[in-house]
């Protein structure tokens, strides 16, 4: 089969694509067709070999794909040959024409998803579901500013806020990003590039502040979210690439609260909740995976390039 094997750290030209076996289903293991894998900003940390899990190399990068099951292991009894799934973590990488997944990390795609839209479920919504469900605990009624509406996760969390009820604002940075998370339902949105932009949400929500704020990049924002927040208000840490200044105070005079997860962190449980959660979101329809755009598997290093560029719209995916 045709795989990405990256055989050292580096820039996106270590990804290279090679002929490698085609693996084959342990006892409790699927071995899926790949035909689309979602590229994550994480994957790139992890080939630079900066992130907090460094795989043993070489390997092929990629948790989110979606394809047809080939085969499985002796015991497996949630899936079987045929059924069209999505990924949510794989042994050998998604990032490839088949994928050796763990039977508990394959799940059923609704029909009406399609594979490009599957490779963009479990980081992207995932994430979306934990921050607003499980870290903000957010209920109908508050308001949520998702900070970073335009890609992966931000698309996601628009269109999970507006079926949870609460009022939704998003920023973007390009006029194509501020568009698609009014399409995807944002109330309002606001350009993250514009000099006092932050006035502008704040007269949004009629000088109260934002209840709960999902925050894309945390070391550029997290000072001037704390003033953004209303009583009680909470910032949930998703995306942060270096180290920022606070004011306490602003926290204290709200009673307000910064909290932070990795997906990589939470509970079976919480895991459950979750692809119980998204999939019904999927099957009725109110979650809606946007394919900003698809590259061939030959162009991951192309993909990884683009995916840290500004100007997100929706998923960037991987044609296997
Ligand atoms: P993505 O598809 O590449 O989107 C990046 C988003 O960040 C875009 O909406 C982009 O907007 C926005 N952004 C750029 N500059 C910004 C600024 N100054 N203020 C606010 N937002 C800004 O990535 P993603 O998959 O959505 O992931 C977003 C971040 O969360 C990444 O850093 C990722 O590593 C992290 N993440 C963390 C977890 C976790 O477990 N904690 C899980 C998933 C993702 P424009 O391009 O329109 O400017």
């Amino acid at each position: 089969m045709k795989a990405i094997v990256v055989h050292e750290f580096g820039g996106p030209e270590v990804l290279k694509l090679e002929d490698v076996p085609t693996p084959k289903p342990a006892a409790g293991q699927a071995l899926v067709r790949i035909h689309a894998a979602g590229v994550n900003p994480y994957d790139t940390y992890m080939r630079a070999g900066t992130y907090a899990q460094k795989p043993p190399l070489p390997y092929t990068p990629g948790s989110d794909g979606a394809g047809v099951i080939e085969a499985v292991g002796a015991g497996v009894k949630r899936v079987k040959r045929g059924d069209r799934v999505y990924t949510a973590k794989t042994l050998s990488g998604a990032y490839a024409q088949y994928a050796l997944v763990l039977e508990e990390h394959v799940h059923l795609l609704p029909a009406k998803i399609d594979f490009r839209q599957g490779a963009g479920v479990w980081v992207p919504y995932g994430t979306a579901y934990h921050a607003l469900y499980h870290a903000a605990q957010a209920h109908a009624s508050e308001t949520v500013l998702v900070h970073g509406a335009s890609g992966g996760v931000g698309s996601a969390a628009i269109q999970m806020g507006r079926a949870m009820g609460l009022t939704v604002l998003g920023t973007a940075g390009t006029p194509k990003g501020l568009e698609l998370a009014r399409r995807e339902g944002a109330h309002q949105v606001f350009d993250h590039r514009r000099a006092g932009y932050q006035d502008e949400v704040l007269r949004a929500t009629d000088n109260r502040g934002v209840d709960v704020i999902l925050e894309m990049l945390a070391n550029v924002n997290l000072a001037h979210d704390t003033k953004l927040l209303a009583n009680r208000g909470r910032v949930i840490v998703i995306g942060n690439r270096g180290e920022v200044t606070i004011n306490p105070r602003e926290l204290m005079a709200r009673r307000a609260s910064i909290r932070g997860f990795t997906l990589w962190g939470i509970t079976p449980a919480e895991e459950t909740d979750i692809h119980a959660g998204v999939i019904a979101g999927l099957e009725n329809g109110t979650l809606r995976p946007v394919v900003g755009k698809e590259l061939p598997l030959a162009e991951a290093a192309r993909a990884h390039a683009e995916i840290l560029q500004p100007g997100a719209a929706g998923k960037l995916v991987l044609i296997c």
